[in-house]
C-alpha cells in the first residue's frame, strides 16, 4: 500500500500544504494538536529517523531549517517545538520521515 505521505506529495490526497521546495513538502496537520501544526515531510521516501545516515543526514537539516522559516512566517519564532516521533514506541504512525512544528498556544490560531 502507498505511503500517505508519499500520496500528499504526488498530490494524489488532498492536503493544506503552505510550503514547498525541491527537498520538502509542509502541509498542516489533519488532526492538529496546537493552534499552529504543521507537518514537514521530505519527499524522499525514508521510513524513520533510524534510516538517516551520513550521505541522508542532510535533510535533517533542511527540515530544521524550514521550520525556523515557518515559525516566522506564521509568527510564533518566540516559541515552538520541532517533534519527530521515531518508531511505534514513541507514537510513529506514519513511517515517513516527518518533523512536528508545533506552536501558537495563548493566541487564536493563525495563518501568515
Ligand atoms: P506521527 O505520530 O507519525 O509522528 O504523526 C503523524 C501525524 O500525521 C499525526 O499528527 C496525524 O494527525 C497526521 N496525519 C495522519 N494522516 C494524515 C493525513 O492524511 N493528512 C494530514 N494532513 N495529516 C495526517
Ligand atoms: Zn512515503
Amino acid at each position: 500500500m502507498t505511503c500517505t505521505f508519499c500520496q500528499i506529495i504526488d498530490r494524489k490526497m488532498p492536503a493544506e500544504i503552505v510550503y514547498e521546495d525541491e527537498d520538502l513538502v509542509a502541509f498542516r496537520d489533519i488532526n492538529p494538536d496546537a493552534p499552529v501544526h504543521l507537518l514537514i515531510v521530505p519527499r524522499t521516501h525514508i521510513d524513520t529517523l533510524n534510516s538517516l545516515d551520513e550521505t541522508t543526514a542532510g535533510i535533517a537539516a533542511k527540515m530544521v531549517l524550514a521550520a525556523k522559516r515557518m515559525a516566522e512566517l506564521y509568527k510564533i519564532e518566540s516559541g515552538y517545538r520541532l517533534i519527530i516521533n521515531c518508531g511505534r514506541g514513541a507514537g510513529q504512525i506514519i513511517f515517513h520521515l516527518h518533523m512536528h512544528l508545533m506552536g501558537g498556544w495563548g493566541r487564536r490560531p493563525a495563518r501568515p
